[in-house]
């Protein structure tokens, strides 16, 4: 059943270009090397074999078709990477940010655990989500307090404020409100929580810390435009059994981190790039976002993926440059630095906005559109 706000999930896959499409919702403590390698037979076996990770920390697998889908659920159930009740799988969208902090795990750990017994949350939107120990969610739990988008704070306890928060949302959203960034722009951000009772101030938001390479407690693998096949994902369980806990994590820079890699920086990091994962936070690639586009989605106008390897040897810009195959934005909805989004056979180039913004020059092939960036120093 697809209800307001819906997004796929494992009982709800969704029809694309290549394709069923379903997403697998990894849970508070992380992915087993032995459950990557369940992930990577099954999409092998049931789908295309590949996979995308998405910036909610999900997996995307692509390529499966009507008769496949229930082999492939199956695999997910029995390797512990799904719920079986699919009303608790469409709510469990819970992303605990990487480095984990022991207090951020324990908040997670009892979020989840609500999320999954609370029935009343039935009624919350699909896309609806929490983030512990970093934003990019509609309630984020920080070291600080708990966070809506916007830096609308409360230091109360965190998980009575997000279940508080959490019913205000369920109280004052309507229909066809199923975010809370579009209820506090209806409503303000005081009446969210004067309906939940609590304090409000505003925050400051952190910056984003980098997912790629070594961090405390792991080290970060990146993959580009945060696209993956069975056999690196193999390759993913192997460096997490040779090196860290045997545990990995995905990000919301769509990278795979593993676990309790202690003082094994240097070895990982040569067996990772062997493999073709990204071990560099400063590599250009993590800086360049595509959406599906052709063939995998029927409203893309070109391949992004193949525009956006064609631009690596160029983007020079600071943030990030998001090719978009149509003017709907997915892969980037909050905007970018330059957006390139296709347009028939040309571009259109966005400056600091969204991929439906006015751009700032349209038309260019792109040839043309690297030289228009060229001269404004954001392509070498
Ligand atoms: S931006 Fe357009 S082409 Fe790209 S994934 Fe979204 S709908 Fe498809």
């Amino acid at each position: 059943m697809k209800t307001r706000g819906w997004c796929p999930d494992l009982y709800t896959p969704m029809a694309a270009g290549d394709g069923v499409l379903v997403r697998v919702k990894p849970e508070v403590a992380g992915v087993s090397a032995a459950q990557l390698r369940m992930l990577a037979d099954a999409v092998e076996s049931c789908g295309s074999g590949r996979v995308e990770i998405t910036n909610r920390g999900n997996f995307q697998v692509r390529g499966l078709s009507g008769e496949t889908v229930p082999a492939f659920a199956k695999a997910m159930l029995a390797a512990g990477l799904a719920s079986a009740d699919s009303a608790v799988e469409r709510r469990r969208n819970i992303l605990l940010h990487v480095p984990v902090e022991p207090e951020m795990l324990r908040i997670a750990r009892a979020l989840e655990a609500w999320v999954k017994a609370d029935e009343s949350l039935v009624a919350l939107p699909g896309k609806f989500g929490f983030a512990v120990g970093g934003m990019g969610a509609d309630i984020n739990v920080l070291p600080g307090g708990v966070v809506l988008p916007g830096g609308y704070a409360t230091a109360v306890e965190p998980v009575t404020a997000v279940q508080a928060l959490t019913r205000a949302f369920l109280h004052l959203a309507g229909t066809d409100v199923t975010r809370m960034a579009t209820l506090v722009a209806a409503v303000g951000a005081e009446a969210v929580f004067t309906e939940a009772g609590l304090p409000m101030q505003v925050v400051q938001l952190p910056d984003a810390v980098p997912q790629v390479g070594p961090m405390a407690g792991g080290f970060g693998l990146g993959v580009g435009f945060g696209q993956l096949d069975a056999a690196i994902l193999r390759d993913g369980a192997g460096l997490a059994e040779r090196f860290g806990d045997g545990w990995l994590r995905t990000t919301s820079a769509r990278s795979l981190v593993v676990m309790g890699t202690g003082d094994n920086t240097d070895a990982i990091a040569i067996e990772a790039e062997a493999a073709g994962f990204i071990i560099a936070p400063d590599d250009v690639r993590l800086r360049i976002v595509a959406c599906a586009g052709l063939p995998a989605c029927p409203q893309g106008l070109v391949d992004a993926r193949a525009v956006a390897t064609r631009l690596v040897p160029h983007w020079a810009g600071t943030g990030v440059l998001h090719v978009s195959a149509c003017s709907k934005g997915c892969a980037v909805p909050g905007g970018a630095a330059v957006t390139l989004v296709a347009e028939g056979k040309t571009y259109n180039v966005v400056l600091n906005g969204r991929a439906r913004d006015v751009p700032a020059v349209a038309g260019l092939s792109l040839d043309e559109t690297v030289q228009w960036m060229r001269e404004r120093r954001l392509c070498q």
